[in-house]
């Protein structure tokens, strides 16, 4: 899924087919840290994505630099820049 930047997603993240609904994974961009959400009664794949990461982002942080979403340990909050951009 290309558009995933566009939407401001991170650029890993992992859908599986869930009884009734979808499991959402997104990983941070440096390491395997990941934050899993289910979503029921949705039929588009797109809202789908959007309304689990409504709650996934909170344990993500973007640099402002690359754009990566990274978990705490690959951010650097000084400069708000993930640390392969700006090393802590
Ligand atoms: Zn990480
Ligand atoms: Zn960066």
């Amino acid at each position: 899924m290309n558009n995933s930047l566009e939407m401001g997603l991170p650029e890993k993240f992992n859908i599986a087919g869930l009884n009734g609904g979808l499991t959402v994974t997104f990983y941070c961009s440096s390491c395997d840290m990941n934050v899993t959400r289910d979503i029921y009664d949705v039929n588009n794949m797109e809202l789908a994505l959007k309304e689990a990461w409504k709650e996934a982002r909170k344990y993500f942080n973007r640099c402002h630099e690359c754009g990566a979403w990274v978990c705490d340990d690959h951010y650097n909050e000084d400069v708000m820049k993930c640390i392969s951009c700006h090393p802590k």
